[in-house]
């Protein structure tokens, strides 16, 4: 059984082509920014969700994640199949962290690939290399993301160190994955000149290529949700950005070689 939290079809921001998305819960990070707080407990739990009819507004309880087994998503995911090949798209496991699930991802991968359909993992890489190599051997391709290069600031903006997702990167490269960069732009925490300068530096010291950088523009969008689930949020005052406040970084990227895309 796996915990699962949402699942989304015609997702086309979450690899090639048009994708079914399997959120599953659990993250070991603590992203200041992050967009989905509900997804981060391991655990199926309750939220307050204030609903509103009229003028009149009343608080009820949400629950988040519910169990599935292997077959139950997968009858989800053939109702799909169809758009998934025809697009050139496939099947995207995100979370939370998909990689906090390893037997239950490894079992979903194995009857992705039995119904030869493309998996692609969105993960932070904070893992284990064991758990990741297998999960490796069944994946197409990963999304990847970078957050912030200098270790202090990773572990003070994400709430751990970046040391095992840097050396996780370069062995799925090493093992000839294909892996797509994913860098939240954050304002003032990974947007500044500093994250930008080293990230392209990083980058570009890789020994073996990656697919590409999406530049992901910050969105306040969840601030209702931490609201809702009574959790502090550190950058209640930020404001979203526009894909055109990126422009710029974008030709950064793109000037020392990389392919770049803003937004999935
Ligand atoms: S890695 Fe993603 S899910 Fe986990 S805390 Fe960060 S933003 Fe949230």
């Amino acid at each position: 059984m796996g915990i699962i939290f949402d699942i989304k079809r015609f997702a086309v921001h979450d690899g090639p082509g048009i994708r079914t998305t399997v959120f599953m819960k659990g993250c070991p990070l603590s992203c200041q920014w992050c967009h989905n707080p509900e997804s981060r407990s391991a655990d199926i739990c309750t939220v307050l969700k204030t609903v509103r009819i009229g003028d009149k507004s009343f608080i009820e309880d949400e629950i988040v994640g519910r169990e599935m087994t292997v077959e139950e998503v997968m009858n989800e995911l053939r109702k799909e199949q169809i758009f998934m090949e025809e697009s050139g798209g496939g099947v995207t496991f995100s979370g939370g962290e998909p990689l906090q699930q390893a037997d239950f991802l490894l079992k979903m991968l194995a009857a992705c690939k039995l119904e030869n359909m493309h998996t692609t993992i969105d993960t932070t890489g904070f893992s284990n290399w064991k758990t990741l190599e297998k999960v490796a051997q069944k994946t197409d391709l990963f999304l990847y993301d970078l957050k912030l290069i200098d270790d202090k600031l990773h572990k003070t903006h994400a709430g751990v160190s970046n040391q095992l997702i840097l050396e996780n990167l370069e062995r799925l490269l090493e093992l000839g994955k294909k892996i797509q960069i994913r860098i939240p732009m954050i304002p003032g925490i990974t947007l500044t000149e500093e994250n930008i300068n080293q990230t392209i530096d990083y980058l570009s010291g890789l020994k073996l290529p990656i697919e590409g950088v999406d530049l992901l523009p910050y969105h306040n969008t969840a601030a209702h949700k931490y609201e809702r689930f009574g959790m502090e949020n550190k950058l209640g005052e930020l404001k979203s950005i526009r894909k055109s406040d990126l422009e710029e970084t974008k030709l950064r990227f793109e000037k020392a070689g990389f392919e770049v895309k803003i937004g999935g």
